[in-house]
């Protein structure tokens, strides 16, 4: 048995950042970028209107004191889209809407507000009257270059390609990228006393809620969930999931790795040619976790996971060393990958195990500057209602103590919780 900071440090230790792949941009949400986006354009890529109304020169403005009307000839609509050659001259403007270029000559929009009364809809060929009592020169344009330019990188290596990262990428004209790939982790679930969700167990069966749980714990972070579904606790059949498994990036299996006649999956991982890192850490609950990998000549190993089967214990295990994993090899800066962690405040006492450190369901609330934990009614490793409603976890050492309320105690948030920290 090992420790847990141990534990972690190993998982690190034996993670790398997968290769990174070219793809298309529109697959790409979501990976970690490897090579950085240089635009082929400058943004604006010339100067454009930012409302609606006219194009004026900002010359014909300076003589008007502080909300006298101005009155300029139309000589032109430009529309988005348009394009017009014609030069805006003193005393004249282009009726413009927001996103069209700016016509030479012009150097400044009024907005159609502030046309005087009947003049409002005004088009090329008329005059128009405007009263803008807050003009300032060059007002409501964006200028090419404004943005940012031709040749300057848009989206550095290292970022997460989040939506607004994925848009300037098309703005500057990337279709494809180079970025981590999408981590592939297989999941399978043993026992057999499992059945699918949709059948009623029958007396000694148990439904396999671990599966589609971690399979949601993956997606959440970003990974493929690839579902293997149930092996019943015969070698064969577990042997010949396992080795299917293997061809992911990651394996996570759950069940039959503890002390019992049928926990028969150490040795199956060994049989497929699995190295053993650890098994067991001090832990509550999770201690019977196994970590190895499968090294292979020319491609990166696969890491193998043997999750507890009480699904408390899975879904603890899965935050505490799957999810780092993944993250890792998703490209994520090393030391960004952890738990967020933080101090917080109880509201009801709580009580930590004598002899392992120990994680516990619970309500997690920032209120005026100050985290809240509220320690959730559960009854243990089995019980999936008390875990479903928390959103982060008490993280209690050993040692036996009892917490009173009010006092400072360590959490981790859970996966998706992270604007707690904020
Ligand atoms: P094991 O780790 O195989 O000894 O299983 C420990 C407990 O977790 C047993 O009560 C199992 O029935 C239960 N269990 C194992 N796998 C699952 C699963 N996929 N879904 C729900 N419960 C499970
Ligand atoms: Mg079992």
């Amino acid at each position: 048995m090992i420790e847990l900071p141990a534990a972690i440090s190993m998982i690190e230790q034996a993670t790398a950042p997968l290769p990174p792949r070219r793809m298309r941009l529109c697959d790409a949400c979501g990976r970690v970028l490897a090579v950085g986006v240089v635009s082929d354009v400058d943004s604006p890529p010339w100067d454009r209107a930012m409302m609606d109304g006219f194009a004026v020169r900002s010359e014909d403005f300076q003589a008007a004191t502080a909300g006298e009307t101005v009155e300029l000839c139309v000589v032109v609509d430009v529309a988005a889209g348009d394009v017009t050659s014609l030069t805006i001259a003193s005393g004249t403007c282009a009726r413009i809407m927001t996103g069209a270029p700016i016509p030479q000559g012009a150097d400044a929009i009024v907005p159609i507000e502030c046309a005087v009364d009947e003049t409002q809809n005004r088009h090329a060929g008329t005059a128009v009257r405007l009263r803008d009592t807050h003009f300032r020169n060059g007002q409501h344009i964006a200028r090419q270059g404004a943005a940012f330019h031709r040749g300057q990188e848009v989206v550095a290596p290292g970022t997460r390609l989040w939506s607004a990262a994925i848009g300037v990428a098309a703005e500057a004209g990337a279709t494809h990228v180079f970025a981590s790939p999408c981590v592939r982790v297989a999941i399978l679930s043993t026992g057999s006393e499992l059945v699918a969700p949709g059948d009623l167990p029958a007396f000694g069966q148990t439904r396999n809620s671990n599966g589609p749980m971690i399979a949601a714990a993956v997606s959440l972070l970003g990974a493929e969930p690839i579902s293997l579904g149930i092996a019943p606790d015969r070698p064969e059949a577990i042997r010949s999931l396992v080795a299917q498994g293997l061809a992911a990036d990651v394996l996570v299996l759950s069940g039959g790795v503890s002390a019992g006649d049928l926990d028969l999956v150490p040795d199956i991982f060994t049989q497929c040619g699995v190295k053993k890192i650890f098994h067991k850490v001090r832990l509550k609950p999770g201690k019977p976790v196994w970590f190895g990998m499968l090294v292979r000549e020319h491609a990166p190993p696969t890491l193998v996971f043997g999750l507890p089967g009480n699904p408390a214990s899975s879904l603890v295990c899965f935050e505490l060393f799957v999810r780092p994993a993944i993250k890792i090899l998703a490209g994520h800066p090393r030391g960004h990958w952890h738990l967020p962690g933080d101090r917080a405040r109880l509201t009801a006492p709580a009580q930590a195990a004598m002899d392992r450190p120990v994680f516990l369901p619970c309500g997690l609330a920032r209120d005026r500057g100050v985290l809240w934990a509220s320690p959730l009614p559960w009854t243990g490793s089995s019980d999936l209602l008390g875990l479903a409603a928390a959103n982060g976890f008490l993280a209690l050492p050993a040692g036996g103590n009892r917490y009173a309320a009010g006092e400072d105690v360590n959490v981790v948030l859970r996966d998706g919780s992270d604007g707690l920290n904020a």
